[in-house]
């Protein structure tokens, strides 16, 4: 038997993290690791956090796991501060990006099927997004990578070009539901949506009754320096699905929506075993104690400028590799003109920094939200020397 018992779906690398201290790693040989990756902008608190290590530790003693078929206070508590503090009336919490998605799709039919018009079940998507691993989301993507060898897959999308505003509204037609878009797209290379754009769809969702559903699993809870990224947009979805953060490293999402967009998510039209239990719940109102404080914030835009302001100053000292920087907050990618997942491999097993590749030859840095100057110092010296004694693999 070759097959390995982790199902071999991911090239994994040589990095073996066995501890966390704040933004470092620690590898099974003592190996450090500056983590500018944070699991895929997962642990905004870093590793160990004491404030939610604790939560975890107390919450887990006094009672882990319950129903949704009983009264839940701490989801009561976490769902009324997301309502006070966004666009939104009304949550459902799930585990995973994946799942906030699926749960945000389902709204949105829900939604017209309520109206009298089931008709409009299809969702307008975009080119080189990523919304997650399910039947349902990788649906919604234009990527063979994904979707390759899982057909029938669901119908009801319609993928058309990112930030092409004219492609969009084109496309809409009368079985149309509305818009799904991360308003700053992650996987595909840090790439922000246009205010126009987003605008625009939010224009044409009031004029046709459609809906614009944001994917912030990547880009949202503070992430960019706002608590959500649409804040700096000035533009309010419907619905919106977040995860990663939200959970500091627990598996925890949600889904988001207006009365109106949840006015078909009736009693007995959705469900979960685990989303929103007391120990998520928890977790999820200890991250929020943190990332709430007004001080958070200011840190995260400071930090931020910072890293993007020595990030740019790099660049022209290796404009043989680098082509620019882009993102928002400590939502960071530079641009290469070589292959980035070559350089993301050579910073990590040459100079112990971790960062991840994404799409258009881009570099993320996703830091811990935590960081000082003292890290942003360290990655940009591991960042110096790894461009210095980077070869270019031949083409
Ligand atoms: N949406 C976006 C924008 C993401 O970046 C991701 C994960 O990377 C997902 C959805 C899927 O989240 P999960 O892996 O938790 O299912």
């Amino acid at each position: 038997m070759s097959i390995t018992p982790l199902m071999p779906v991911y090239p994994r690398c040589d990095v073996r993290p066995v501890r966390g201290e704040g933004c470092h790693l620690i590898g099974e040989r003592g190996e450090r690791y500056l983590d500018f990756a944070s699991g895929i902008a997962v642990n905004i608190l870093g590793h160990g956090h004491p404030q939610l290590v604790k939560t975890i530790q107390d919450q887990a003693a006094t009672l882990m796991h319950t129903s949704n078929l009983y009264g839940m206070p701490l989801g009561e508590k976490l769902a009324q501060r997301l309502v006070d503090t966004t666009f939104a009336d009304t949550v459902f919490f799930t585990n995973s990006g994946a799942e906030a998605l699926e749960c945000a799709i389902k709204t949105a039919r829900r939604y017209h099927y309520a109206s009298g018009n089931p008709q409009k079940y299809k969702l307008i998507t975009f080119s080189n997004a990523f919304h997650g691993r399910t039947l349902g989301t990788i649906s919604a993507t234009d990527q063979p990578k994904m979707r390759d060898g899982f057909e029938p897959l669901l119908p009801g999308f319609q993928v058309v070009k990112f930030n092409d505003l004219e492609a969009a509204l084109a496309a809409v037609d009368g079985q149309t539901a509305g818009f799904l878009l991360e308003p700053v797209q992650g996987e595909g290379g840090i790439l922000p949506a246009t205010t126009d754009f987003l605008k625009g769809l939010r224009q044409v969702c009031d004029e046709k009754d459609l809906l614009l559903i944001f994917d912030e699993v990547q880009c949202g809870v503070m992430r960019t320096g706002t608590f959500f990224a649409y804040e700096q947009y000035g533009v309010l979805p419907d619905i919106m699905a977040i995860a990663k953060g939200i959970g500091g490293g627990f598996p925890l999402g949600a889904c988001l929506a207006t009365e109106n967009a949840a006015k078909g998510m009736v009693f007995g039209t959705h469900g979960s075993t685990y989303g929103g239990n007391p120990l998520a719940m928890a977790v999820g109102n200890t991250v929020l104690d943190v990332i709430l404080e007004p001080s958070f914030k200011e840190h995260v835009q400071k930090m931020g400028e910072r890293l993007r302001a020595s990030l740019e100053q790099l660049i022209p000292n290796h404009d043989e590799l680098f082509e620019s920087v882009r993102g928002m907050g400590l939502m960071l990618g530079i641009r290469m003109k070589t292959d980035s997942r070559a350089f993301v491999a050579h910073l990590r097993d040459k100079h112990g920094l971790l960062t991840v590749a994404g799409g258009d030859n881009v570099v993320r840095i996703l830091p811990p939200l935590i960081i000082d100057e003292s890290h942003i110092a360290e990655c940009i010296e591991k960042l110096s020397a790894g461009a210095k004694d980077f070869e270019v693999p031949a083409s």
